[in-house]
């Protein structure tokens, strides 16, 4: 009997910051993969795509599912830029935390977030960034004196959601934004090409051609269905009208997503974006077996995918539940420029029991006034 339980190559379950990835490798985190309503088991819409040349990026950041990156131990400086599909909630809900939330957690460089225009101005990413940002003022500004600057700065790169172009290009990848069908005019999916392997992110998309050409010859699909019908009427309580219109207009139902996947054929297809309880998984599965038949992953929180030329391993994550943030390349924090720091009305000031103001570096000390 084989004593050491293993993955192909790989220990049973992955251990964050205990796996080197190869040179040529490529992991994937399902940082999220429920409905728009957040709950324990599963966050809003976020995947996590580590590349073997120390590359990293964010995929949405539906509600909750930071909560999930940072249980991965990752540096927030080591993520290079993070890419939003569409403007629902359920993939862009953690705007706050992915921009303050890795400031206070040690980012020591401007975030750099991706997303689509939309038809209109007040339909795009940038506006979207603007308006969080320009709402927080009260959080940023009274942080800028005590954390680094630049912790603060963002910078919004929007493309033209219309189009299927490449909107990013560096050290060898390449990341090809393609419109995805989906309610409105604006969402997009997302293909990552490097070093001859592939992911396909569909963020929220009922089945289309567009999915089916960009897809061509991808590694790791990772394609949204929403829970059957049938499930949103008896566990979710809808009527069979809502049920249809969220399972099967808005959404791709399984049986549908399934034609996608079979005509993509890549090496591992992973489907999200339902509830994946012990219940309700064999039910979605079987509707994705009536049209795809190839390798296939019902995807939750922390599922982890190695990929290679030659394995593709799908595995589950075991974290703390009691992580502490940066505890890596935290250097600089300290040295790095502040802004002066808000100064609080002198009756506030005055009614401190152990008083302490503001240095010139903005960093607090016990003065004696
Ligand atoms: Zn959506
Ligand atoms: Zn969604």
């Amino acid at each position: 009997m084989n004593t050491t339980a293993t993955r192909g190559n790989y220990p049973e379950q992955y251990y964050p910051n205990t796996e080197k990835l190869g040179a040529g490798e490529m992991r994937i985190v399902a940082l999220g993969t429920g409905r728009p309503f957040l709950r324990r088991s599963q966050a809003n819409a976020s995947w996590l795509v580590e590349l073997g040349n120390g590359d990293k990026f964010v995929f949405d950041f539906g509600f909750g599912s930071q909560m999930n990156f940072t249980a991965l131990e990752i540096p927030y400086s080591d993520i290079k830029a993070w890419f939003a599909t569409h403007l629902h909630t359920d993939h862009v809900g953690d705007f706050g935390q992915v921009w303050v939330g890795s400031w206070t957690g040690g980012r020591l460089k401007p975030l750099e977030l991706y997303g689509p225009s939309g038809p209109e101005k007040k339909y795009g990413f940038k506006h979207f960034c603007e308006k969080q940002m320009e709402s927080y003022a009260w959080d940023t500004d009274t942080r800028v004196g005590a954390l680094p600057a630049v912790g603060a700065e963002i910078n919004i790169h929007e493309f033209d959601y219309s189009k299927t172009h490449v909107v990013y290009e560096q050290n060898g990848v390449k990341i090809t934004s393609f419109p995805a069908v989906h309610q409105y005019d604006g969402p997009v999916s997302y293909r990552l090409d490097w070093n001859g392997l592939s992911f396909v992110y569909s963020g929220d998309t009922t089945p289309s051609q567009f999915f089916i050409d960009n897809a061509q010859g991808a590694d790791v699909v990772v394609h949204e269905t929403f829970n059957t019908v049938e499930q949103l009427m008896e566990r979710s309580g809808y009527d069979e009208k809502s049920a249809r219109a969220i399972g099967t207009f808005i959404h791709s139902a399984p049986e549908e997503a399934a034609v996608v996947l079979k005509e993509v054929a890549p090496r591992l297809a992973v489907i999200f974006h339902f509830f994946n309880d012990f219940d309700t998984a064999p039910e979605i599965q079987e509707k994705v077996r009536q049209h795809y038949k190839g390798p296939l992953a019902l995807a939750t929180d922390f599922m982890v995918v190695n990929l290679t030329k030659d394995e593709v391993v799908t595995r589950m994550t075991e974290i703390s539940n009691h992580v502490w943030p940066n505890k890596a390349k935290h250097d600089g924090f300290g040295e790095a420029k502040r802004k002066p720091m808000m100064q609080m009305s002198d009756w506030l000031r005055e009614a401190q029991l152990f008083p302490k103001v503001p240095s010139d570096r903005g960093l607090i000390y016990r003065g004696d006034d």
